[in-house]
């Protein structure tokens, strides 16, 4: 079977870990600060911006509190978002808002925004889809017209630029997922970025109980060591030196996933460029780059879900990613989505990750085109 997505992890994650076992601390530690420092220099930004947490979702639930949206709070986010976006605005009592995406893109634009904007909107809540970046240039004028926070799900985007900086780093706050699906895999994981230093301060404390000192050691003050105060109902949401020592390894392969990932794009393109029933992925816009997550195509007959069939059962496996939160029932909300909709009809992610050879990928081409010349 050719998965649409698997990771690529070797000797050198293995070794790490090994060294964290016979260091005799696998909790939080050294390891884990060394990653976030490498993450910080990743984004161009400072190790005062960059906190790490245990999963991407956790940063979702937990930019509600951070960003200071209330219940009752309205929150935008894209109908074509992770579900863990949908339940955070959600769980926090607060309402969602969805609006429609670019059919094409997935990626929700300034105009789509703007008509669900009202006076009780507090925050948007972005999706970068498949680490592709939406029009910050446009978005970010918009958010702060309405005074708007700006919360944004790079999840997939852990190379993604926008315009000569990292994605993620225009918004309050930004989030990048490191679990099992993803092209940094530490197991689970997340990486989030603050706009505002004191935010990042703030975001500690929540993620560890909002403890005011995070153990006897640091608490000077304290002749007891095992006294201490809470700033907030925090939660506990932490990475480990295991976790840590695969993402380390992990990160330091990024530009060669990179390489192979947007070969694999590249061979896509080529194959199936002349196929007219498809539509390929929109052409990155100038001065942006890409992650290279999803290779997603569309079907402009109709055909999609035959075609993911004929696949699979030839040990292919796509898939189509994410499905519209207006259609899942619990939320409860309906309205015009076409954009949406179009997208979630038509669209086709092919297997993408840094192992596929490139013999499988023409092999996947191959039966694409036999697909067509039998069915379209
Ligand atoms: C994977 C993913 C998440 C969740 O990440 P976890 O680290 O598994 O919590 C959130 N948003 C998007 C867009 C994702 O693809």
């Amino acid at each position: 079977m050719i998965n649409v997505m698997q990771p690529t992890l070797g000797q050198e994650e293995l070794d790490a870990i090994k060294n964290v076992f016979e260091s005799n601390w696998i909790g939080k530690g050294g390891l884990v600060a060394d990653f976030e420092k490498m993450y910080a220099e990743h984004l161009g930004s400072t190790p005062n911006r960059v906190l790490s947490t245990n999963c991407c979702s956790e940063g979702l639930f937990s930019s509600m509190f951070l960003c200071d949206v209330k219940p009752g709070d309205e929150v935008i986010v894209p109908t074509i978002s992770f579900v863990g976006a949908g339940n955070a605005v959600c769980a926090n009592g607060s309402r969602l808002v969805l609006c429609d995406v670019d059919p094409r893109t997935l990626n929700a634009r300034a105009e789509d925004i703007e008509k669900v904007i009202t006076p009780k909107t507090k925050a948007i809540l972005l999706l970068h889809f498949g680490g592709v970046p939406c029009d910050m240039d446009t978005i970010m004028p918009l958010a702060k017209n309405y005074g708007l926070k700006v919360i944004e799900d790079c999840a997939a985007g852990v190379c993604s630029q926008y315009k000569g900086h990292a994605l993620g780093t225009d918004g309050d706050m930004a989030m990048w997922s490191f679990d099992a699906m993803k092209i940094l895999v530490s197991g689970d994981g997340a990486i989030l970025h603050f706009k505002d230093p004191e935010l990042r301060e703030r975001a500690d404390k929540w993620l560890y109980f909002g403890l005011e000192a995070k153990s006897g050691y640091e608490n000077s003050v304290s002749q007891k060591w095992w006294e201490f105060d809470i700033s907030a109902y925090g939660h506990r949401a932490i990475m480990n030196n295991v976790t840590a020592a695969m993402a380390i390894e992990q990160f330091k392969k990024l530009p060669v996933f990179m390489e192979k990932r947007e070969a694999v794009h590249n061979a896509y393109n080529e194959g199936l460029k002349d196929l007219e029933w498809m539509e390929l992925p929109t052409p990155l816009e100038e001065g942006t780059k890409s992650s290279f997550y999803f290779y997603h195509i569309q079907l402009k007959n109709g055909k999609r879900d035959e075609l993911a069939r004929y696949l699979r059962e030839r040990d292919v496996y796509t898939t189509y990613r994410y499905f519209p939160l207006h259609r899942v029932p619990y939320y409860g909300i309906s309205g015009n989505f076409s954009g949406a909709d179009y997208a979630a009809d038509h669209t086709l992610c092919l297997p993408m990750h840094q192992s596929l050879t490139s013999n499988e990928v023409q092999m996947i081409i191959d039966m694409i085109r036999e697909f067509g010349n039998k069915y379209c």
